[in-house]
This record gives structure tokens, sequence and C-alpha cells, in this order.
């Protein structure tokens, strides 16, 4: 059976884990290429955007695919629309493998922000010390706000997308510790985080983080998915709809 996962997640990592030496399965993972050194996969990769849903549905019908689990990040609203789009144009059956959103526990201070532009007004005129952890794409929306000074903790370099006076990098990426995020937060006088809701237990640290330290968290929440899709939260489950798939193809 003919696989394509729509990946840059831990989730399809973990799907791609699951498949890898399972002969009846043929699986091909696709990566947007925001990332210059991914983590090396166990399956077949290709890089690169498709060209819209036309491209896509030209991807499924000339690489015979016969499944596709859309595991992209609960914030890449784009691809999966077009995965949506391709699969019903390319009569391909579609799993969406999306995290749930965290939730607000005791003692969480949380300000939900419906986007990024909203969450950059939410920090006030005040200037503040402001750790920033939305990944790249979307920094240049905290350049309205340059009053602040930002601690801004990306895997790929930032170059010139947030031009305010106060900006301090750090390249890193997930899974994080709890305490090494307490420490960093301290250290740095950090007094707000602010992150999309992405869920998930690999960057949940900082939440954590910020609860002990009683500091208020910004959260964006997550943009529209198609409705349509079945879903499931994690790669067990999306490997369970796909031997049930397989089951069916004579
Ligand atoms: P997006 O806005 O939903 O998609 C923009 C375009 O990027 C799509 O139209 C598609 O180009 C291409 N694309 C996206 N994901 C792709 C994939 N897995 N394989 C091939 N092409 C892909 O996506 P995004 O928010 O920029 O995210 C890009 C990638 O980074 C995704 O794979 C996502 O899982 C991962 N990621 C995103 C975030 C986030 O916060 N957004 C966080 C962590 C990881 P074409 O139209 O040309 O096909």
């Amino acid at each position: 059976m003919r696989i394509l996962i729509l990946g840059g997640t831990t989730e399809a990592s973990a799907l791609a884990a699951r498949l890898s030496g399972r002969s009846e399965f043929s699986p091909v993972l696709s990566l947007a290429g925001r990332t210059s050194d991914p983590r090396p996969l166990p399956i077949p990769t290709r890089i690169g955007g498709f060209g819209g849903i036309e491209g896509l549905a030209h991807f499924l019908k000339n690489e015979r695919i016969e499944a596709v689990i859309d595991a992209t990040h609960p914030f890449a609203a784009i691809m999966s629309h077009n995965a949506a789009g391709a699969c019903a144009r390319a009569a391909v059956p579609l799993l969406g493998l999306r995290r749930a959103p965290w939730k607000q526990q005791d003692g969480d201070h949380w300000i939900e922000a419906p986007s990024m532009d909203a969450a950059a007004s939410v920090l006030g005129d005040m200037p503040r010390r402001v750790f920033l952890t939305i990944g790249r794409l979307e920094l240049r929306f905290f350049a309205s706000a340059p009053q602040h000074t930002y601690l801004v903790r990306t895997i790929e370099p930032i170059g010139d997308v947030l031009s305010v006076p106060n900006v301090l990098t750090l390249r890193d990426r997930a899974p994080f510790d709890e305490a090494a995020e307490r420490t960093l937060m301290e250290r740095e006088c950090i007094d707000m985080l602010v992150t999309k809701n992405s869920g998930g237990d690999a960057t949940y640290p900082k939440i954590a983080a910020a609860r002990a330290l009683g500091l208020p968290v910004i959260i964006v929440s997550r943009p529209g998915k198609p409705r349509d899709v079945e879903e499931v939260t994690t790669a067990e489950a999306a490997l369970d709809w796909l031997e049930k798939h397989h089951c069916r193809t004579p």
C-alpha cells in the first residue's frame, strides 16, 4: 500500500518509525523544506511544496498513492486544506493525525489570542521581557511592538524578520526539559511567554515552567483545519487506520 505522510512533526516521525520495515506498506514522507537539517527518517523522504491542490492531486496519481496521512503541525493550515482538496479530487482516503491541544490547568495564567497579530498587541505598552517561542515565520508581527525585549528561540537563524532594538536569539529544537526551561526564563528575567497552542509533550515544558514561575502565557489559538476529515491523535491510531484500509485493499 503506497502511503503519503505529510510531515514536519513528532507524530509524523513516530508513524514513519512504525511503518519502516513493514513490507505491506510503502510509505513516503513529505517535508516542506523549512528546516535546513531535518532529523533523519527511516523511510523515503521528499522535500518541497507540491504546487497547491492541483500539484498534490497530480503527485497522488503519478505516485499511485492509496492513502494520505496529514500529520502536519496544527498551525500548518494551508497544507491541510490542500490535502483535503487533493484527496477529494483524486479519490484517495485521507486521515488527519492531529495532536490534542494543551488545556489550561490550575496555576496557569493564560491569555488566549486568536492570531499572532492579536498576541503582539496583548503584550501592551509597558516594556516587558518576552520569551517568543512561535517559530521563525511569524516573528514579523512583533515588529509592531518594539518597546519589548525579546528572547527568540528557533531552529533556523531568524535573519532580519524581527527588526526591533532588543532581540536575543537562541537556536535549539525540541524536546525540552522543564528544569532547563525554568532556569532559562529565570536567567533572562522573562516576564511573559508567547506560544502557539501546539499541543504534544516535546514543547510542553515551557508551559509547566511558566506555571511554576507564575508567569503569564499568551497562547495563540489553532487555525481551522478541514472539518470533514477523519482524525486521530496518535501514531498508533493512524497505524490502526492504515491496517484497516490495507485489509480492504484487494
Ligand atoms: P502551511 O502554511 O500549511 O503550508 C504552506 C505551503 O508549504 C503549502 O501550501 C505547501 O506548498 C508547503 N508545505 C507545507 N507542508 C508541507 C509538507 N509536509 N510537504 C510538502 N509541502 C508542504 O505550512 P507551514 O505552517 O509553513 O508549515 C510548513 C511545515 O512545517 C509543515 O510540514 C509543518 O508540519 C511544519 N511545522 C509547522 C509549524 C508551524 O507552526 N506552522 C511548526 C512545526 C512544524 P504547496 O502548496 O506548493 O504544496
